[in-house]
């Protein structure tokens, strides 16, 4: 559903993404791991266009999409959702108007099918009786869970989750992790970033280990976390447990 080739991003003289390449097919998990500063955060933004690859192609259901005019990166950033470490919600807005708000300027539903629809997203993740709350009254799970239904309302050919729970204290980091399992077994086509190791074994379909800008390992968690296994990713998560 979603294929990349030969990403390669630099910031200065610094390469960050090196001749990346991945395929995500519909209803796959795909896990990225590996150390700080190797690259994940930027190849998930290179993947909605929040950053510009310098080269490479990718392509959405086989379609090649190439970073042209504003209503086509609005379109693709539609069907690719991205939820962020720090939640990135609107202060200002409590979390119905969070959720709506999208629906609204980018579906361009009615106010009140946009809030039909909010209340249904807010469900979905448990969040009902909250839909009033701003996001200083909501906590870092609750925020989390909001922010994943903002995705979901606009209906995601793919999500692509930068470390969803890291921001998150231990006893709140299980709300939003039930949340993406929920997803995985509804079939959502996922690419996320985590130290969660246990827990993405669990549903992953394919590790991506990256390091140095470069995915210099993969396979199935199965496989490479097995115990007679020598991997790169099973000496670093070792490490991070
Ligand atoms: P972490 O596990 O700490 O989140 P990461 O694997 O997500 O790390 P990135 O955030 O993708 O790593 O960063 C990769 C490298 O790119 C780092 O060396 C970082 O300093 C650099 N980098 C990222 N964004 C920028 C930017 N906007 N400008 C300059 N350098 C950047
Ligand atoms: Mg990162």
């Amino acid at each position: 559903i979603l294929r990349v080739e030969n990403i390669r991003k630099t910031f200065g003289d610094q390469l960050v993404l090196d001749d990346v390449s991945l395929t995500v097919n519909r209803g796959e998990v795909k896990i990225l791991i590996g150390p700080s500063g190797s690259g994940k955060s930027t190849l998930l933004q290179c993947l909605n266009f929040l950053n510009t690859p310098d080269q490479g192609r990718i392509w959405l259901e086989g379609r090649e999409f190439k970073a042209a005019g504003r209503h086509d990166l609005c379109a693709f950033r539609q069907q690719v959702g991205m939820i962020f470490q720090d939640f990135n919600l609107f202060d200002h807005l409590n979390a119905r108007e969070n959720v709506r708000i999208a629906l609204i300027k980018v579906k361009g539903l009615t106010k009140a099918q946009a809030n039909h629809r909010a209340m249904e997203e807010l469900a979905r993740v448990g969040l009902a009786d909250k839909a009033d709350l701003y996001p200083a009254q909501l906590s870092g799970g609750q925020k989390q869970r909001v922010s994943m239904a903002r995705a979901l309302a606009m209906d995601p050919k793919v999500l692509l989750l930068d470390e969803p729970t890291s921001a998150l204290d231990p006893e709140l980091i299980g709300e939003v992790l039930a949340v993406i399992r929920f997803l995985a077994s509804a079939g959502m086509t996922m690419i996320m970033a985590t130290h969660q190791i246990a827990f993405s074994a669990t549903m992953a379909h394919e590790f991506l280990f990256m390091e140095k800008g470069r995915i210099v390992e993969r396979g199935s968690p199965k496989h490479l976390l097995a115990a007679d296994a020598t991997s790169r990713t099973k000496d670093f998560c070792a490490k991070i447990n």
